[in-house]
């Protein structure tokens, strides 16, 4: 006999109940009236039993297995399909394994008999193992609740229409809209798009749909009146029937974006304050040489960022020699006090020197120091001016006579430590009263002035020279005998002799009578010195003028 008439020989029944057994299905056959049950080997398998181990079979054993909670709701579904409200019966229900776990189970049925009165009689069914399914199903709508926003299928048809085939919850918490308001009709979720925002959303998704690439949106959704930030990304894929479903995810960014505008304004306010104060801002690792500068660093010393790339080490090849010793000092002191604060000179981009304060604190690891710069050049400036200012005499811009007074004390002192010798010249203008009277106090200033620059022309970088009175001067010459600081008082007298002052309408001329004196003893007071400079001086006076006198020690007495 060949299998096909093999086939032919099998009763329909026979058939059936082979599908079946392909299906991996449980099959069950139940008496509504008397409680009967009957039911395959596979049926008693799936949930650890043999089927003689379930006898005698009933409608009690059946709610002896099954969820309380579920077996309610399958009576009042069979209860539907018997009133003829329901074509058929299909339930979910959970029963107890022999293991003790719950096995999820599509139960199917099918009211296949009547008695004779009408009652229920017959009902067929089968029972397919869905726990695995269930399982995953309960995984991911965990998962789903736990992500920040929605996953989603969204669809649109040639025609323009869309919607959303799927969406997790949390579409409510992005769009306001439960999953079934817009699995139809995805209206409600472009009714909330910021209108700002709306054409931006609508393009870009038209971009993906053209071109078949990744939709990546962020955009603003307004909800019940509040303002949310949301980021989208999905996947494009072509449907047979020409419409595009994408795949994908919306999380809400608010807070994130509500930072990042925080901090973008934050850094555009420093970076204004910090181009308004002209400082900079820096961090340098002294272990490993690395250091950051800000923007405002590199314009302070005109460096292109492009090019430059900072390190410690370059860092102090741009700082003066005779100003690294204040620099590591501070440095140092900020191994102890946690404060770095000094002010020292730069070189910059175009050659010139320029004067930064750098204020910084060692962090916690000991290692980084972390600080500003500010270009105080101008400040510097101004300071030297007025440290000048102080020092000088504004008429003739020679020192004035507080200086004088303050080096001559030092000037002393470091000679005897040197054992140096020292020297003092006075002088004062001759018959200067006549030259007032004759030309005016105005010419009588020129002729100062002028008598100041003749000196100062004949001075070294050492000497100080300063006016101590009206129309009185003196030198202090460092490291200088007696011998020598007559022959400069010899040459200045008759440089000032051979000078002529030329006012608008006169040429004025002066002399001076010039005292000269050094220091003889240890311990010579500054007092001393001028004392005798002005005795010399007094002398030469009184011997005709227009002279130069050294002091003589007889002449003390
Ligand atoms: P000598 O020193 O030779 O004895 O005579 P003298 O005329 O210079 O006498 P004295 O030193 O007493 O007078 C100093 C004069 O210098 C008095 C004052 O008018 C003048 N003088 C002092 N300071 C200034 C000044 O800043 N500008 C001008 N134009 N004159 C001044
Ligand atoms: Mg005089
Ligand atoms: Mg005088």
């Amino acid at each position: 006999m060949s299998e096909h008439t093999q086939f032919e020989a099998m009763s329909e029944a026979q058939k059936l109940r082979a599908m079946i057994e392909a299906t991996q299905a449980g099959s069950w056959e139940w008496n509504v009236q008397t409680g009967e049950m009957k039911c395959n080997e596979r049926w008693a398998d799936m949930l650890g039993y043999t089927l003689e181990e379930l006898q005698p079979l009933t409608l009690a054993t059946w709610l002896s297995l099954a969820n309380r909670e579920d077996s309610e709701l399958s009576n009042r579904i069979l209860e539907a399909h018997f009133n003829g409200r329901r074509s058929y019966y299909e339930c979910e229900v959970r029963l107890r394994h022999k293991s003790g776990r719950w096995v999820w189970v599509r139960d199917y049925g099918k009211l296949i008999t009547r008695t004779r009165e009408g009652k229920p009689e017959w009902v067929v069914g089968t029972h397919i193992d869905i726990t695995s399914i269930v399982q995953l199903q309960q995984k991911f709508e965990t998962i789903s609740a736990l992500l920040p926003g929605v996953v989603y299928q969204y669809q649109m048809n040639n025609d323009g229409s869309s919607w959303f085939p799927f969406a997790t919850k949390g579409i409510e918490s992005i769009y306001g809209v439960r999953p079934k308001d817009v699995e139809d009709d995805a209206s409600p979720v472009f009714e909330v798009i910021h209108e700002d925002d709306f054409d931006h959303v609508v393009r870009t998704i038209n971009e993906s749909k053209r071109y078949m690439s990744r939709w990546v949106c962020e955009y603003r959704v307004k909800l019940a009146g509040t303002e949310r930030w949301v980021f989208g990304h999905a996947e494009p894929s072509l449907l047979p029937d020409g419409a595009t479903l994408w795949t994908g995810m919306i999380i809400d960014i608010t807070e994130r974006k509500r930072l990042e505008i925080e901090l973008e304004e934050s850094r555009f306010n420093l970076n204004r304050a910090q181009k308004i104060a002209r400082m900079g801002h820096w961090e340098a690792n002294q272990e490993t040489g690395e250091l950051y500068w800000s923007d405002m660093v590199y314009e302070i010393l005109g460096l292109d960022p492009k090019t430059t790339k900072p390190s410690i080490n370059g860092f102090r090849e741009l700082v003066p020699e005779e100003d690294l010793a204040l620099l590591e000092a501070s440095e140092k002191a900020a191994e102890s006090t946690g404060v770095h604060d000094v002010q020292h000179r730069m070189r910059h981009a175009s050659g010139k020197y320029i004067w930064v304060h750098e204020l910084a604190e060692l962090k916690k690891d000991g290692v980084t120091l972390i600080g500003t710069v500010r270009d105080i050049t101008k400040e510097k400036e101004l300071e030297n001016k007025l440290l000048k200012q102080s020092k000088t005499d504004p008429l003739t811009e020679a020192y004035n006579r507080r200086h004088f007074d303050e080096r001559l004390r030092q000037e002393i002192e470091r000679s005897q430590r040197n054992k140096l010798p020292l020297s003092l010249i006075s002088f004062d203008l001759d018959h200067f009263k006549r030259v007032n009277d004759s030309f005016g106090h105005s010419a009588g200033d020129d002729v100062l002035i002028s008598v100041v620059n003749t000196v100062k022309s004949r001075l070294r970088m050492n000497d100080i020279f300063a006016r101590i009175g009206g129309e009185e001067f003196a030198i202090i010459l460092p490291d200088t005998p007696e011998d020598d600081a007559q022959m400069l008082a010899e040459t200045l007298r008759a440089a000032i002799q051979a000078l002529v002052t030329k006012t608008e309408s006169e040429s004025i001329m002066v002399t001076v009578t010039v005292g000269v004196t050094s220091t003889y003893f240890e311990n010579e007071s500054a007092e001393t010195l001028l004392r005798r400079a002005d005795k010399a001086l007094y002398k030469g006076k009184q011997t005709g003028r227009n002279r130069v006198c050294v002091f003589k020690p007889e002449a003390e007495a």
